[in-house]
């Protein structure tokens, strides 16, 4: 491996985060209030469950409370929207995280629409994703939010940055769009209709791969020195970036694993302190 190449450690990051976290736990625990965090699983799907299953042991590690809800393959949007509303008015919880995707029966976006903003601690709801576009107090979503927390961990500009992002879903590409653009760089956004994608991610000095297809950002199309930050995830731990290829031409890049997905579940476990905080001031 190059020696001048800045490896983006999410593992480094993550404790980074949750370190800070330890002491507002105890402070809130001493005050009488855990910090809780209310996962809803609806059906089978092997690797949502495993992806709840990393959210509640990273809570449980670090005293975290963890409301686990697992519902049956056929339930429906209805008997979904109840489960929800019935986490919205249970004081004990401070967030609430409905994993994506559902069942096919469901309507997600309703779905997602019920939990409350104060407890919607991965940015899922209109009200939250429009508060963040206007840099409001909303939580943003995790992964992005976990992209920008690490290049400001290790110090890289964003302003003035020509950013392309590859990628337009309301829960990764729109919103680290956003923040990027909240943040003064110049953004691009690609998706599956864009027309020379090659070139134009040759343009990024900061380039965010949020595709969901393995090794499809190839090293060839990343601008010598660029920022390289891959939030993809798939099969086989495989990142949405062609990572060998792409470390010969980047000055720092994110690996995968240990890259943003750690940091997207310390991020989660830290919205769900500052709503247990919040919650706190709100009734002094
Ligand atoms: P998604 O909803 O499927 O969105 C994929 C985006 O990629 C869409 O905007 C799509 O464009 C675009 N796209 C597809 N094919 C393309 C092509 N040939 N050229 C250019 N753009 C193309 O996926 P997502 O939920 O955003 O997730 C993206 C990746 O991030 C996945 O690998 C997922 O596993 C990963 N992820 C990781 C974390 C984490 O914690 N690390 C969290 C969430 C997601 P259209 O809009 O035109 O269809």
């Amino acid at each position: 491996m190059e020696t001048n190449k800045l490896i983006l450690d999410g593992n480094i990051v993550a404790s980074s985060i949750k370190a800070d976290l330890v002491p507002r736990i105890a402070k809130l625990i001493g005050r009488g209030i855990t910090p809780c965090l209310a996962t809803i699983l609806v059906g089978n799907d092997p690797a949502s469950a495993t992806y709840v299953r990393m959210k509640v042991n990273a809570c449980k590690k670090l005293g975290i409370e963890s409301r686990r809800i697992v519902l049956a393959e056929d339930t429906t949007t209805e008997q979904l929207i109840q489960t929800i509303q019935q986490l919205n008015e249970d004081i004990t919880v401070h967030g609430i995280l409905l994993q994506h995707p559902v069942p096919e029966q469901i309507d997600e976006r309703a779905a997602f629409e019920a939990i409350q903003l104060h407890k919607d601690v991965d940015g899922v709801t209109t009200l939250g994703f429009a508060q963040n576009a206007f840099s409001l107090a909303a939580f943003p979503s995790c992964t992005p939010a976990a992209i920008i927390a690490i290049l400001d961990f290790y110090n890289i500009q964003i302003e003035g940055k020509h950013a392309v992002i590859i990628g337009r879903s309301p829960i990764l590409g729109k919103p680290v769009s956003l923040m990027l653009l909240n943040r003064n760089a110049t953004v691009t956004i690609c998706h599956s209709k864009t027309q020379n994608l090659e070139e134009i991610v040759k343009l990024g000095n900061i380039v965010v791969a949020a595709v969901g297809k393995p090794k499809f950002i190839k090293g060839s199309w990343i601008k010598a020195g660029a920022i390289v930050m891959d939030a993809g995830y798939n099969e086989g731990n495989i990142g949405d970036v062609d990572y060998e290829a792409c470390l010969i031409k980047a000055s720092a890049i994110t690996p995968v694993p240990a890259g943003v997905g750690p940091v997207t579940i310390a991020t989660l476990l830290k919205h769900t302190v500052d709503s247990a905080e919040n919650s706190f001031f709100s009734i002094l």
